[in-house]
């Protein structure tokens, strides 16, 4: 048994609609969805979520064969946090894998898709954690050779 990733299906092109929707009801097999943008696809996630059974479980994410991560940046909905609470996350979106309903931020901060917010840009108050693990991934551990 292979697990299911983002690219299953292949009925979409990766250029077109790297990110996958993937919905599961009880006695079904799973069903995927593909979109453009991340904010295409969780709002087709939470519709999914809203209007299915309530046994209904899906999950986002970008396909297996793009070619690299992507930052999508996530918060609380007003009125399920504090103001103070409601920083932007950048959560790190790897090629094929899955999230589901509740998000985990690099800063440790756990969000239910029903009560987060997708952000089509950073704005707002950025998470320092969120950032500073950013900035982290992003440098090189050990210094790269030096070409005079
Ligand atoms: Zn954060």
């Amino acid at each position: 048994m292979t697990t299911p990733t983002p690219d299953d299906g292949g009925r979409a092109g990766l250029e077109s609609s790297p990110f996958a929707v993937r919905l599961d009801r009880p006695d079904s097999t799973p069903e995927f969805r593909f979109f453009p943008t991340p904010g295409d696809a969780f709002r087709e996630l939470l519709r999914l979520l809203h209007d299915g059974p309530a046994a209904t479980r899906g999950a986002w994410g970008l396909r297996a064969e793009y070619p690299d991560a992507v930052l999508v940046p996530m918060r609380i909905l007003p009125g399920a946090a504090t103001e103070r609470a409601r920083v932007a996350h950048m959560l790190r979106m790897q090629p094929g894998e899955w999230h589901g309903c509740t998000l985990i931020a690099p800063c440790g901060t756990r969000m239910d898709v029903r009560t987060a917010e997708f952000l089509g840009a950073f704005r707002g108050m950025p998470c320092e954690r969120c950032f500073l693990a950013q900035a982290t991934a992003q440098t090189p551990q050990r210094p790269g050779k030096v070409h005079a």
